[in-house]
């Protein structure tokens, strides 16, 4: 659940030193970062180098887990207990990733078709989410070493494209690792907000993200500190890791290893992609590269790389293109183009992004730091410690108004995208009623009186008219800053009033844990107080028509019919003392049934009366 002080000025926060960090979770990689004096820095590991943590999990024959670089040396050793790329298996179902299953050293299956799927090891079974929360973890210990303190709060990074499975499975993984995942933020826009670009008005920008697996293009619209996603391209089977598939295979002609061995021969076929990947990475900084591999000299120029690999690099090129083409727009219309993943090192990937779009990318930043170093500014921001604050992306508690009977109505529903919009009709319950109260309230209990009353309102001047024949049109509009405005107008007379409310002024994160348990705890009470409350509703417009329909009929009713009526009005009223709704549901009922048929004779007879009417006037012409 995000819980956002929105303002440090009137938030409780102002003096809590609150520590909230930032996570990408790679598919190759992952990285932890937080902010030191006002500037976000990825946390090294224990050799005190390299930021990056290998998403890679490996179980030990007495089940102890490592993970990391440690885990990573496994995947030559031991490939059958060494877990990598499991985020393409979050949220997905075994129907989903089968396909996949060639590409991995490691056992996925599932029980039946429809389960998500799981990891074998040894004679155990582990989900995904398990297993990313052993990255994570990991993470998260990484970062306490470096703090000497306690985290339990993050914002975790996704792919743009992840759906609410893939969100929440990632949601799980921090839950399982002690962690508050307070937001899911998705890569490109972390890594926009890394280079700062949230602060330009309008701008339209290109993420190229080609990391060791996949590659992802998403065209992000920013305006006014939003980030939309426009739309996303790319390969899950695209990246660095197929750069490396090309040298092993030019590798493997130059030493005479037939495929058949490379495959046989697992850890013939690790050392043998470890030594491409140190040839493509030495060639990012110098023109040749040699090496030694199995006793054999080996050299590659930077030319024959590029040569090698520039097929992959223009299909990353086609998917830009289609991403541009699903957004409308042309590559001139792009301002900025942030390049991120380890693979934009390759200097032919640089050079190519840059002529594509015809302009400069941004590459300053780790292209391996840049996500989880905007994921740490987004953590910043949500611990209030940055003046300008960014949206609250979703509601976390619902928004409505009181109806008749202390009812809760709701509006906008908790979870809904902020900024948002959203309205309902209403109508009076009173003749002649003028002025009508419109009360705001948050929470998600089914009486208002359990929830908080966010403000109040008098929608003033409705020309006096019967009951139910107002239109009482009720607007929630919540802008990206988590202001809401309530607009309330009178249709017909065009009468209209509105407020403006902050939702989360002067709520704790701890209140809105409290409001959301209390809801699910007094569920069955909740829903049995609204049964109640909507039949006495019920029962008190029929009353209020009933008396009016007495008087409207004395003419036409016998004696007998009058008082039948008044005694079942009379028992109504008095079921509506009783806290049964089944009593005042029967009474409506019985009072329904006996008055049915008066009320069409009392029909037939104003309609006669009024044809009769008509001739009259007819006839005067
Ligand atoms: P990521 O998934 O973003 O962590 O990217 C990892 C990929 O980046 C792997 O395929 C690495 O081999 C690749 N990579 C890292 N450093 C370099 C480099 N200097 N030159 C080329 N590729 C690199």
């Amino acid at each position: 659940m995000a819980i956002i002080p929105i303002n440090l000025k009137d938030g409780s926060l102002e003096n809590e030193q609150e520590i909230i960090i930032g996570i990408d979770l790679g598919t190759t990689n992952s990285l932890v970062a937080h902010m030191v004096d006002g500037k976000a820095v990825c946390v090294k590991g224990s050799d005190g180098k390299s930021t990056l943590v290998p998403s890679v999990v490996h179980f030990t024959q007495k089940e102890e887990v490592l993970v990391g670089e440690e885990a990573k040396e496994k995947l030559i050793t031991d490939p059958a207990h060494t877990i990598y790329s499991v985020k393409r298996l979050m949220g997905k179902s075994y129907k989903d990733v089968q396909n996949l299953e060639k590409h991995f050293g490691y056992q996925i299956l599932d029980d039946d078709t429809e389960s998500l799927v799981k990891i074998r090891v040894f004679d155990r079974f582990y989900t995904p989410v398990e297993l990313s929360a052993h990255i994570l973890r990991t993470l998260r210990q990484r970062i306490e070493a470096e703090l000497g303190a306690r985290v339990t709060k993050a914002v975790i990074t996704v792919p743009a494209y992840f759906n609410d499975n893939q969100r929440q499975a990632t949601r799980d993984a921090g839950k399982l690792a002690g962690l508050d995942v307070l937001r899911i933020v998705n890569e490109p826009t972390a890594a926009a907000l890394a280079y700062g670009l949230d602060q330009e008005e309008t701008e339209s920008i290109a993420v190229y993200d080609l990391g060791g697996g996949t590659f992802d293009i998403s065209i992000l619209h920013l305006q006014d500190g939003i980030f939309e996603v426009q739309s996303t391209n790319g390969d899950t089977f695209l990246g660095g890791d197929d750069f490396d598939r090309i040298l092993v295979e030019h590798f493997c002609k130059l030493l005479n290893i037939d495929a058949e061995t490379l495959s046989e021969e697992k850890e013939l076929g690790q050392e043998v992609r470890l030594t491409a990947e140190k040839a493509k990475k030495a060639l990012s900084f110098a023109d040749t590269w040699s090496g030694n591999l199995r006793g054999q000299e080996l050299t590659l120029s930077r030319p024959d790389f590029e040569a090698m690999i520039a097929p992959l690099v223009q299909r990353t090129l086609d998917c830009c293109k289609q991403a541009l083409q699903d957004a409308g727009l042309q590559t001139s219309q792009i301002d900025k183009v942030v390049m991120v993943g380890g693979s934009t090192r390759v200097p032919l990937v640089k050079q190519q992004v840059a002529a594509f779009f015809g302009k400069p990318v941004y590459d300053k930043l780790d292209p391996d730091e840049v996500v989880a170093l905007g994921a740490a500014i987004q953590a910043d921001v949500l611990a209030g410690n940055q003046k300008d604050v960014l949206l609250l992306d979703i509601t976390p508690l619902s928004l409505g108004i009181e109806t008749v009977g202390g009812l809760m109505d709701v509006i906008i529903p908790r979870n809904s995208k902020v900024p948002g919009k959203a309205g309902r009709q209403y109508t009076t319950s009173v003749d002649g009623q003028k002025n009508l109260k419109i009360a705001v309230f948050q929470g998600e209990r089914d009486l208002v009186e359990h929830n908080r009353k966010l403000g109040e309102f008098i929608l003033r001047d409705i020309p006096p008219m019967p009951a139910g024949l107002p239109k009482i049109d009720i607007q929630f509009i919540l802008n990206a800053d988590g202001i809401l405005t309530v607009k309330a107008s009178e249709l017909r007379s065009g009468t209209a009033q509105s407020i403006e409310i902050k939702p989360t002024y002067g709520i704790s994160e701890e209140d809105m844990a409290r409001m959301l348990l209390d809801s699910i705890v007094h569920a069955k009470d909740d829903m049995q107080a609204r049964g109640l409350l909507e039949a006495r509703n019920e029962a008190n417009n029929l009353l209020l028509a009933g008396d009016k329909f007495l008087i409207q009929n004395d003419a036409i009713l016998d004696a007998e019919e009058k008082e039948n009526t008044k005694a079942l009005l009379t028992a109504l009223r008095e079921a509506t003392q009783k806290d049964d709704k089944d009593v005042i549901l029967a009474a409506i009922e019985t009072l329904n049934t006996y008055t049915m048929p008066l009320a069409h004779r009392a029909m037939d007879s104003t309609i006669r009366a009024a044809m009769a009417g008509k001739e009259v006037n007819q006839t005067d012409f």
